[in-house]
């Protein structure tokens, strides 16, 4: 019998998460691989979804999303960015920032366009390029002094004709980093004047640290005419399996994405679209407790972890550490990500699946701390093993 499964998707088998969750579930490992957290979003945010099933929230909402969501949103990105959005022509409800990130590569690229990515790269993005019959461009994020960035010249050398979009994610998940107003001045100048269109992934926007500013690239001079901003309640609120997610952007891009959208899901789930209005206006407060308790969480987290051996990168954003596997005498992520389970009781992603030159990531693996600290504590204890 043949492959089933088209060529431009043979690459991919099945994502570093579900591989590794469900390791996790059936050795009864600590999971602090895929990213989701172990405690609750705020209460009342569950109530407004509970209380749209049992009442009136349970048939198709409008395919662009809820109005009170994309008024909502487009409120949250004027109050916190300035940035201007009408609601009803530029804010878009997706199934997550996953199908708007999906949607919107799908809408914009052809087949044989290049997009640019920064490497390493959140898994659903060289998935989507490929769907699109699109081809990435790398540009690797290398950890210079503690933290990891990019060289602008290589950013420069990989546009070419072809280039028709680039995927920026800041905060950046695996890498930790938030891009400064100086980085993102450098994908703005080459967006500028190469004619690209940026798609920017910021689901992580609120959980900054040590005073990072996430600034949207949309705010950089001539980039809100050609950028589409994706963002989503799942990290912000803690509701990782809502799915539920929005694209802002000019209203010729909103129109090209919903043409996709409209045909890959029409519309979004109608309680959580509810509960996610309610969420942007009135829990803001509750989401910066959040971001300060992650902030601690992080700390405990790297102190566990250079206790245990391993050298971290201390992330600016995100819930993610990333570390280095080489001081306790590991060269390979992989293995020892797929073993740790066995070794330790803890599971952790290695961070090369995020990778088109594996050799740069090879010895790191990636653990989340969005976890109880008993939690924390606990894997940590079990990583001492390690070195012992
Ligand atoms: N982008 C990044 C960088 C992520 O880490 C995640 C995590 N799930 C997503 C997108 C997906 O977001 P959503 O669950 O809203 O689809
Ligand atoms: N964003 C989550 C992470 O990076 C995982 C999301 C997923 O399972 N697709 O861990």
């Amino acid at each position: 019998m043949s492959e089933p499964l088209v060529g431009r998707m043979r690459e991919f088998g099945e994502t570093i998460f579900a591989e590794m969750s469900a390791i996790a579930v059936r050795t009864g490992a600590i999971n602090l691989g895929q990213g989701f957290p172990d405690e609750n979003g705020p209460a009342a945010m569950l109530e407004v979804a509970v209380e749209a099933i049992r009442t009136d929230g349970n048939q198709y909402p409008p395919g662009p999303g809820l109005p009170a969501l994309r008024e909502a949103v487009a409120e949250q990105r004027r109050e916190r960015y300035g940035l201007e959005f009408d609601p009803a022509t530029e804010v878009y409800v997706t199934v997550g920032a996953t199908e708007g990130i999906a949607s919107s590569v799908l809408a914009l690229a052809e087949p044989g366009d290049e997009v640019i990515v920064f490497e390493p790269y959140y898994d659903s993005y060289a998935a989507v390029i490929a769907l699109a019959g699109a081809v990435r461009r790398p540009v690797m994020l290398r950890p210079v002094e503690g933290r990891f960035t990019f060289d602008p010249d290589e950013l420069r050398a990989a546009v070419s004709p072809r280039t028709r979009l680039i995927l920026v994610n800041s905060p950046h998940n695996p890498a930790g980093t938030v891009f400064t107003r100086e980085e993102l001045q450098a994908i703005a100048d080459v967006c500028r004047e190469r004619d690209l269109v940026a798609v920017t992934d910021e689901v992580y926007e609120y959980l900054t640290f040590d005073g990072a500013e996430h600034i949207p690239l949309a705010t950089l001079d001539g980039m809100r005419e050609r950028t589409v901003t994706v963002s989503s309640v799942g990290k912000s609120f803690s509701v990782t399996g809502w799915k539920t997610g929005w694209v802002t952007a000019p209203a010729r891009y909103v129109r090209a994405v919903q043409t996709v959208k409209q045909f890959l899901t029409y519309a979004t789930g109608g309680p959580w679209q509810r509960a996610a209005a309610y969420a942007l206006r009135n829990e803001l407060p509750w989401v910066e407790e959040l971001r300060k308790s992650l902030e601690a969480k992080r700390d405990r987290l790297i102190l566990g972890l250079e206790e245990a051996g391993f050298t971290t990168y201390r992330p600016q954003g995100t819930y993610f550490v990333q570390a280095d596997i080489r001081p306790l005498g590991f060269t390979d992520g992989m293995e020892l990500a797929r073993s740790l389970p066995e070794r330790a009781g803890v599971v952790a992603i290695p961070t090369q699946v995020f990778y088109d030159h594996p050799e740069e990531g090879a010895h790191f693996v990636r653990f989340a701390f969005c976890k109880k600290d008993e939690v924390i504590d606990a894997a940590i204890e079990r990583l001492r093993k390690l070195s012992g």
